[in-house]
């Protein structure tokens, strides 16, 4: 018999969105931005690429010094307060094995981002998940919370809405473990609760680029902590977890915060826009600071709509957790997708 560790043998894996291949879709399943990236970051590929590609012989700069400088710039902090990572999903896992040891608890809001549980299984941790209450806080979290991680979304995925600070500092102060807030889709949203990581020496915010930035093909992420938590995840990360592409490409993708603002405000405006006329249309729609929508049809019948627009090739995402089946979470492509979509979920009814 296979030689495995009992808890690998026994979790299930996380299944990632569906991408579908062939041409003609609709894809708003995965939350990509419809957008392409900055032309800033596509000439620093280029150019870091060169005619022969000869850079790439050479390992990449395992420190991603440049681009931890450029975020601290942005987020008026010292360089010693950021970490770049190879997706954020790579934040996560190396929190977690940094932060919680076999048996241990470690703690997210259900629903979010399921990959908080595949995770903590791998790991051999103990997991416990929180529900949300009908006003959007976290229900029944104790007074003291002394697991070693609390996953928080803000946004939250697949819901949208978004927790404020004065609640998310509150959250801090109970937790005796550290508090992540996975602030995956933060750039769609108000408020960010970057400022918490100088008040609150327990809260880790983590970012990615699949989403703003229009690059999660290219597999970047970043956190924002004190010292000793970016130096503990420096210990345990691979050494070169970002190749040189990569590198480069993060440091155009921030330095150009223009065209982020840009495509971002498309991005609400659409989000907007389409979740009025869904509401028009006696669709139930959280409203979102995300690039996402949930939406329930009158019917609570998500699965059969899901259905029709697959039929129709338009992708989204249904949940057959019971929490979430009764709706859909689309994500805000391009003012024409939206128009689309909203005419075939007309037709569907
Ligand atoms: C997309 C997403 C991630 C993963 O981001 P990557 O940088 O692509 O690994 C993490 N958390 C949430 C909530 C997400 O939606």
């Amino acid at each position: 018999m296979l030689p495995l560790r009992k808890n690998i043998a026994e979790m299930a894996r996380y299944v990632p969105g569906f991408q579908p291949e062939g041409e003609g879709w609709i894809k708003l399943n995965t939350n990509e931005n419809p957008y392409p990236p900055s032309p800033e970051v596509v000439a620093a590929i280029l150019a870091e690429l060169g005619a022969d590609g000869g850079n790439l012989r050479k390992y990449p700069d395992a420190g991603s010094r440049e681009a931890r400088r450029v975020a601290a710039e942005l987020y008026a902090v010292d360089p010693s307060w950021v970490i770049m990572a190879n997706g954020s999903d790579e934040l996560l896992n190396n929190l977690i094995r940094a932060f919680a040891g076999e048996g241990e608890e470690v703690a997210y809001v259900h629903p979010s981002y399921s990959y908080y549980k595949t995770l903590a299984e791998i790991q051999g941790a103990k997991v416990k998940s929180f529900g949300l209450t009908t006003d959007f806080h976290v229900a029944d979290f104790p007074e003291k919370y002394s697991g070693k991680i609390f996953f928080l979304t803000s946004p939250n995925a697949p819901l949208g809405c978004a927790f404020e600070n004065s609640y998310i500092a509150e959250l801090a102060a109970r937790c005796s473990g550290i508090l992540v807030v996975d602030e995956a889709y933060v750039d769609f949203a108000d408020e960010s609760a970057l400022e918490l990581v100088h008040i609150h020496s327990n809260i880790v915010v983590t970012r990615t680029f699949s989403k703003s930035y229009s690059l999660a093909g290219m597999r970047l992420g970043l956190a924002v902590a004190r010292p000793e938590v970016i130096a503990a995840l420096d210990k345990i990360r691979d050494h070169y977890h970002l190749d040189r592409l990569a590198l480069v490409a993060a440091t155009a993708a921030l330095q150009d915060q223009r065209y982020l603002q840009t495509t971002v405000a498309k991005i609400r405006d659409t989000r907007d826009w389409f979740s009025a006329e869904l509401t028009n249309n006696g669709y139930q729609v959280t409203s979102s600071h995300a690039n996402y929508v949930f939406a329930v049809p009158s019917d609570a019948e998500g699965k059969r709509v899901y259905d029709a627009l697959f039929a129709k090739k338009i992708l989204v995402r249904h949940f057959s957790d019971p929490l979430l089946r009764h709706g859909l979470r689309i994500s805000i492509g391009t003012p024409e997708e939206m128009e689309q979509t909203l005419k075939a979920l007309i037709e569907i009814g």
